[in-house]
């Protein structure tokens, strides 16, 4: 029996893989994606995991990247159509600190500043001066970003900014992208609790604040969330994927789940084939494009005609990991700061720049941090639908947590696997939250833990729970990422491509390698 075959057949429906999917459906190609797990969307997922009638965005929620990329840009109306809608948050993200204040970003600038002046007029006026120069910045560093890093893509974007800005502006915008977030906030500004609350974006990914090529995330996510505000996907961040399955469906993409790639069929030189957790083997006539880890494709492809790919996928290194909490509540946190905090749609829990280091160092040396660093997300506070009427989720992401535990920098701890773990760790957590918002507990109606070992069996691009798909340090990124020579997303086997948050442009749901990739197979 001859194998169906396809242009293009896809490994994974994380959401770069539904871009690929959809830009390729779109030029006319024939396409077919296949996934394990049993939902679409990969890291983009929502389910009523706490309790029925409350939506949990399981791993992502904030969808700016994915609102303000090019693909978004470029498929807008189509995702509409077929049911993409954002919640937007004007009070976008604020951080909370141990002496009973907070601060916050909100779209409204005199307001955010004058948070900011109370602390420091000198900082104040800096953050307005950076605000204005944003959106001239914005459009070179995005440039970046959405470069493809081929040495002439990378020379070209060069030329073109030179000539823009100059060289002066490319030196110091070279600084600033080598710079940790701690050496180019001290540089920028003069008060901690300003630095904290911008530095805790670092910790997003994997730059604890003395990280060097940290600085540029607090700088871009303070800004755009200044500037734009952030959105979160109206009902749960997978209305994003099921609006893209819609899409590709309608332009005749197949789309399984619950069918694992176990294999890629090559010659030697070439991929030629996939075959599939139930025997089927489908061919690919152009392209096969995995959405999984380096180490995970060439486990499935064997060895590459290239042996120093094969060995640097199989030693691209994993961040520290994450722990999720989700929380079905009767009523949002009564945060002693103050009630304003109940309109962010983030609370960091980031005392300060010293408190995130000690975090990440602890976890990279596979300790159960004293104090790990909390995003809590109060979706419900945007988008009231996700909950029954006054009615509340909590999104608690715990940075960082150890891949293997050795031991508690608290020494209270003796559980050294994540299936004993999770309960004193999650109690741990709520804990801190308890500090700033006295009487959580007593609003939860439930509960749903994903521990690093948890996140890693949902989607095993997640390695040991791993929320970025790989360190992002800068001997990762850019043109190293993930593998020297490979950063335009080839591999040493001809029509393979691997894309997603393991490569460039990195983790998020920008959707940047699935669509850069899908513009250049098919020729814009
Ligand atoms: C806890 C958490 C919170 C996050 N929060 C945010 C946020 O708020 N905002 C943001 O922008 N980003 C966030 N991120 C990051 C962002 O969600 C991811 O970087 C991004 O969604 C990854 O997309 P992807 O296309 O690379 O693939 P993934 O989403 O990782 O999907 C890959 C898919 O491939 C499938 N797969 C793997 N191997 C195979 C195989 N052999 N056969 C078939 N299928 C396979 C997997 O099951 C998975 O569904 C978060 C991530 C996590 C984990």
């Amino acid at each position: 029996m001859s194998a169906t075959t396809y242009d293009a057949v896809i490994i994974g429906a994380g959401h770069n893989g539904l871009a690929a999917a959809l830009h390729l459906s779109a030029k006319g190609w024939s396409v077919a994606m296949f996934e394990r797990s049993g939902h679409i969307g990969g890291c983009v997922a929502t389910d009523e995991v706490t309790a029925p009638g409350f939506r949990s965005d399981l791993a992502a929620a904030n969808l700016s990247l994915f609102a303000g990329s090019g693909f978004h840009a470029h498929y807008a109306e189509e995702l509409a159509r077929h049911g993409f809608a954002l919640a937007p948050a004007a009070r976008p993200f604020a951080s909370a600190f141990p002496d009973g204040t907070w601060l916050g970003v909100s779209t409204d600038l005199d307001a955010t500043a004058a948070g900011i002046a109370a602390l420091s007029q000198a900082d104040a006026d800096r953050w307005r001066a950076m605000v204005a120069a944003f959106p001239d910045e914005a459009q070179h560093i995005g440039g970046l970003l959405n470069t493809p890093m081929t040495r002439s893509a990378l020379l070209k974007f060069l030329w073109r900014t030179w000539r823009a800005k100059g060289a002066a502006w490319m030196l110091d915008t070279a600084r600033m992208l080598m710079s940790s977030s701690r050496a180019w906030l001290d540089r920028e500004f003069e008060n901690d609790k300003l630095k904290a609350m911008m530095a805790s974006w670092g910790m997003h990914l994997d730059f604890a604040p003395e990280v060097a090529g940290g600085a540029i995330f607090p700088y871009l996510e303070s800004m755009a969330n200044q500037c734009f505000g952030m959105v979160l996907g109206q009902g749960g961040a997978d209305v994003m994927p099921r609006a893209l399955a819609a899409a590709i469906r309608e332009r005749g993409g197949v789309i399984e789940t619950g069918v694992a790639v176990e294999q890629v069929g090559h010659d030697g030189t070439r991929a030629t084939a996939v075959t599939l957790s139930d025997g089927r083997v489908i061919a690919a006539r152009k392209a096969v494009i995995a959405g999984t880890t380096p180490a995970a494709l060439v486990d499935l492809t064997g060895p590459t005609p290239d042996p120093r790919y094969d060995a640097q996928a199989r030693a691209f290194a994993p961040a520290p990991g994450t722990m999720m909490i989700h929380l079905a509540l009767d009523a949002l946190p009564d945060w002693s700061a103050g009630s304003e905090l109940q309109e962010f749609s983030y609370v960091h829990l980031a005392p300060s720049m010293a408190a995130m280091d000690l975090a990440y160092i602890q976890a990279k040396s596979g300790l159960l941090p004293t104090e790990p660093v909390l995003v809590v997300g109060q979706p419900t506070a945007v988008d009231p639908s996700r909950a029954p009427d006054g009615k509340h989720v909590l999104w608690v992401q715990v940075r960082m947590a150890p891949m293997e535990i050795k031991g508690d920098a608290k020494g209270e701890i003796a559980a050294t696997d994540w299936a004993q773990a999770a309960r004193p760790f999650a109690d741990r957590v709520l804990d801190i939250i308890e500090r700033y918002a006295p009487g959580l507990r007593g609003k939860i109606v439930a509960e749903h833990i994903m521990t690093p070992a948890d996140l890693e069996r949902w989607n095993p691009n997640l390695v040991g729970g791993d929320q970025i798909a790989g360190s992002h340090h800068i001997s990762q990124n850019f043109l190293f990422r993930p593998v020297r020579g490979y950063a335009d997303w080839s591999t040493p086997l001809k029509n393979l491509h691997l894309i997603g948050a393991s490569t460039w442009p990195g983790g998020g749901t920008g959707a940047g390698s699935g669509f850069m990739l899908a513009q250049d197979l098919a020729g814009k």
